[in-house]
């Protein structure tokens, strides 16, 4: 046999991807303003950013960002070498103490941290026990680690403890996203809490989409279940979404993350965050901790959305959070209805699959803080006409 020629695997595979109404194309954003963004050269309304609370364009922030670029535009090295600074080191101690863990340890970005977290803990004999519709970056994770990995129906708390209990010898570590990236439901935290107390596990939370916007002084999902630090060994904070910088933290049992800042390879093989977006972070998490007010504001849109959804017989997917998906099922359906609602001035992004799973293609529409509750009423009347347009 002669050897494949990669350039033609590539191209078949794109062109099975355009068959499937599954080609992946990037925009170019010329300018953001909140929730407005300009793209071919057109204001559209943004409903798909994960800038739940606006702070990626705060003033503050923005000034927090500037005073600290004297420090220059990068860290110089990894943090074990000397990339390791005191914008770094501040916001370690700053994540810690407003999560009420014992300490916070900084990532490039949520996705190292969950390559790290879970190759650094697991290897041969070990056993990761994951919900499906976790993140693609905790499914990579364990991967990674060659450790067994078994995954459990979402949201089931019975499946994980029955995955857990098939392989009762190595270390186990069960983890679930608590807000669900694609679904915007949240994991049942309580239950699994318990679970992994009984199998011996230990319990790793993604809470990416939930810092910020859930639970006393935007603590996460974690606080919202009235779970302590101590139920839950790890979690995953990142920057990139409800905090509106880049980056990440996992936080959790000082000895845990000991091992990571020592082990874990995403850590070390890596130039630290640039010491300006630290100082960014820094003034983001202050803003998020005291924003119950931007938290009202979003709580207020989340509701206006899901009642004039109701009203209009648009079948949102059960959700309290930011994340409001609404389902379609095929993914030529979820193209035609984003592009009907784009030339109505609304960004909404369609999620096919293999981001969900086969045949539950949606518009996965986003609420921020920032949106006025007229433009969420602009939405849903362009929602119902796509809806009747491509309908017909
Ligand atoms: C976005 C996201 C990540 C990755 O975080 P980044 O900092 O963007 O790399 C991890 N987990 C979940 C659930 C996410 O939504």
């Amino acid at each position: 046999m002669p050897r494949e020629d990669l350039a033609a695997r590539v191209q078949a595979a794109r062109a099975l991807r355009e068959a499937a109404h599954r080609r992946r194309h990037l925009r170019t954003v010329t300018r953001r303003a909140g929730v407005v963004c300009t793209v071919d050269g057109r204001d559209l309304l943004n409903f798909c950013s994960n800038d739940y609370l606006g702070l990626s364009q705060h003033p503050r922030v923005i000034a927090a960002l500037r005073d600290a670029a004297g420090e220059g535009s990068g860290a110089g090295a990894s943090h074990l070498v000397c990339g390791h600074g005191a914008q770094h080191a501040a916001l370690e101690a700053e994540l810690a103490d407003w999560l009420q863990a014992p300490r916070a340890l900084l990532f490039g970005s949520g996705y190292l941290a969950n390559l790290a977290v879970v190759q650094a803990l697991l290897g041969a004999g070990d056993l990761c026990v994951q919900d499906k519709r976790n993140h693609a970056s905790l499914i990579d994770g364990a991967r990674l680690a060659g450790c067994a990995f078994k995954r459990y129906p979402h949201g089931d708390a019975e499946g994980a403890a029955r995955q857990l209990a098939s392989q009762a010898e190595g270390a186990a570590l069960l983890a679930s996203d608590g807000v669900f990236s694609m679904d915007g439901d949240v994991a049942p935290l309580r239950a699994l809490a318990q679970v992994a107390r009984a199998q011996r596990a230990t319990l790793y939370i993604d809470d990416a989409h939930g810092v910020g916007v859930l639970g006393d002084a935007g603590r996460g999902s974690i606080d919202a279940a009235g779970l302590a630090a101590a139920d839950v060994p790890l979690r995953l904070v990142t920057f990139g979404k409800a905090l509106g910088s880049a980056g990440a933290a996992v936080a959790g049992d000082a000895d845990l993350v000991a091992h990571l800042a020592e082990t874990a390879r995403p850590h070390i093989y890596t130039t630290a965050l640039p010491p300006a977006q630290a100082a960014a972070t820094r003034e983001a998490v202050r803003i998020a901790r005291a924003g119950d007010d931007l938290r009202a504001r979003l709580a207020a849109n989340i509701g206006r959305l899901q009642a004039g959804a109701r009203a209009r017989g648009l079948a949102l997917l059960p959700s309290d959070t930011p994340i409001q998906p609404l389902l379609v099922g095929g993914d030529a359906d979820a193209l035609a209805l984003a592009a009907a609602l784009e030339q109505q001035g609304y960004w909404v992004a369609p999620i096919r699959p293999p981001t969900v799973p086969e045949g539950s293609a949606r518009l996965r529409i986003t609420l921020a803080a920032g949106h006025l509750p007229a433009q969420v009423d602009g939405l849903l009347d362009a929602l119902a006409r796509a809806r009747d347009a491509v309908a017909a």
